[in-house]
């Protein structure tokens, strides 16, 4: 921990700085004076981060015209121009890697080791889709032909995009999505999450002081019923790119195909997950607890990989969950600042009640296994959620993701383990999914059978990995491709031949 203590101290005047925030588009804005928000910070409630005004209505649609005036020419640009904007970017983030950090802790709540992750991650995928870019967009792929003709295919830039972000990743997925779409030809329009407002205003002006036109990329923060739903429903936008819940997918996707007239839409989507993990009895506990708390409570529960139903094969529960028990009494909750801290709070008041609500119920049906305690005026400071674990019967139990610290935890006999395995598939969240167990052949068959879009064996499921462990789901938990993957760059691009009579070419 020793290497953070001089990011804190260089942290210092950004932690105590007030921001402001607002649309960055590439027109005059008139100040419409109403839609301004505090933001609070989310584990000290006596302390104001900044303001944010929020886009209206109108201002996002003249900002899709904008877009698409500057298409033409933005998908004209050399991609080497476009990638090396990335470049300079993801430059820029690691020089202002202390403010980025700080703006992590203040306004989303995140602890110092998971604000170097964010910013790291950020910079990966800025560094990655530049080179991947170089290498599908740079040289058209010459295709055979007959004598006199050539055919190439060229990859371009489909239109205008849309991408819409979630508050949990603020940088890192904000980026992703993105530069992605710019760096295909694309003109973007970045609807950062409403918690998460200031953070993607200072993110947008380090990408345009890396050399992005204004008109390229708009910065459009706001609630999602206004911005998100005009972003959806207006005919004129290409794509949408989201990562956020199942939910706000599915509606996005309802808005996009009831437009009329509208060209077919592509929708790169990225949602929640119900993640499992299977545990025989030949894993050994202490190596389980230790993967099952990094996975269920760091970062507070608050990231869509976490799991959240853990099946234990009956005849090592016992020792498993004694085990956890003392793992959950270690956890610190409290402020993120602190390098003692492992569990932050949640994000927001709506967060905390859901959350709340849902561990009230399932303490009165008397299935708690384990609660960390929290100190009360921590508790009173913030959005704090302690850690829990519920004994449950199955991942059939839960409607839905509950995204925060709560673990669910089951048992099964070693005779019901494809009853396991269907009822997991047939739930429908494919995101991640883990298997603990030294018998190799178990591991291989559960890990085969599971239908999810990463599978974690003997170790923690924690996310992405960009270009060694790209990111995403199936079912209710994605379209993919994967994020930080190799194909992810093709689902923003058209495909086009151009064949030419070479005889007729030089008069
Ligand atoms: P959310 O669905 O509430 O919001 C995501 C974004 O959608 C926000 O910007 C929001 O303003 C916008 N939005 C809301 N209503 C909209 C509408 N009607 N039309 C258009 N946009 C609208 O999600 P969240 O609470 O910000 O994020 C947490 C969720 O994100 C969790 O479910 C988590 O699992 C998921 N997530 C998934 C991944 C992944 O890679 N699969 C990564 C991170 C988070």
């Amino acid at each position: 921990n020793s290497q953070f203590r001089p990011l804190t101290d260089e942290m210092a005047p950004f932690l105590a700085r007030s921001y402001r925030a607002g649309p960055l588009v590439a027109f005059d804005l008139e100040d419409q004076g109403a839609d301004h928000h505090d933001v609070i910070c989310p584990w000290d409630h006596q302390r104001t981060v900044g303001r944010v005004r929020w886009t209206s209505a109108d201002e996002t649609s003249r900002a899709i015209e904008t877009a698409w005036k500057a298409f033409p020419d933005w998908n004209d640009t050399p991609v080497e121009e476009r990638a090396a904007i990335l470049e300079r970017f993801a430059d820029l983030m690691e020089t202002h890697m202390a403010e980025l950090m700080a703006m992590c802790c203040m306004e989303g709540g995140k602890l110092l080791t998971d604000g170097v992750a964010e910013v790291r991650e950020a910079v990966d995928f800025c560094r990655y889709y530049a080179a991947r870019a170089r290498e599908v967009f740079m040289a058209p792929t010459v295709l055979p032909g007959p004598t006199g003709e050539s055919n190439e295919l060229i990859m371009q830039g489909k239109g205008v995009f849309a991408t819409i972000s979630p508050w949990n990743f603020p940088i890192a997925i904000f980026c992703g999505q993105t530069v992605a779409a710019a760096v295909t030809g694309n003109t973007v329009l970045a609807k950062p999450a409403e918690q998460t407002s200031l953070i993607a205003h200072r993110v947008i002006e380090l990408l345009y002081d890396a050399g992005m036109p204004r008109e390229v990329v708009q910065l459009l923060p706001g609630d999602g019923a206004t911005v998100g739903a005009v972003l959806s429903s207006d005919r004129r936008i290409t794509g949408v790119a989201f990562t956020g819940s199942t939910q706000t997918a599915q509606l996005i996707n309802r808005s996009l195909a009831a437009r009329d007239n509208a060209a077919l839409p592509t929708l790169v989507a990225e949602t929640g997950g119900l993640n499992a993990m299977i545990v025989d009895s030949t894993a050994l506990p202490e190596q389980v607890v230790k993967d099952v708390v990094a996975s269920s409570y760091q970062s507070a529960g608050q990231r869509c990989s976490a799991l959240r139903v853990l099946y234990i094969q009956e005849d090592i529960a016992e020792r498993v969950i004694e085990t956890l028990k003392g793992a959950m009494a270690e956890l610190n909750i409290g402020d993120p600042t602190q390098l003692a801290t492992d569990v932050g709070p949640v994000i927001d008041e709506e967060a905390r009640k859901g959350l709340q609500a849902h561990i009230d119920r399932l303490k009165s049906e008397g299935r708690l296994i384990a609660e960390t305690e929290i100190d009360p005026a921590t508790a009173a400071s913030g959005t704090f959620i302690a850690p829990t674990a519920f004994r449950i019967d199955g991942i059939d139990a839960l409607e839905t993701e509950q995204f925060g610290p709560v673990l669910h935890v089951a048992t099964f006999r070693a005779s019901e383990i494809d009853e396991v395995i269907d009822t997991i598939n047939e739930r429908g969240y494919g995101l991640t999914f883990g298997v603990h167990s030294r018998n190799e052949t178990f591991a291989n068959r559960v890990a085969r059978r599971i239908r999810v879009g990463n599978v974690y064996v003997n170790r923690n499921i924690i996310g992405a990995v960009v270009g060694v462990q790209p990111f995403g789901g199936q079912g209710f938990s994605g379209t993919g491709p994967k994020a930080g993957g190799p194909h992810y760059l093709l689902r923003f691009a058209n495909e086009k031949t151009r064949t030419i009579n070479t005889a007729a070419l030089g008069g």
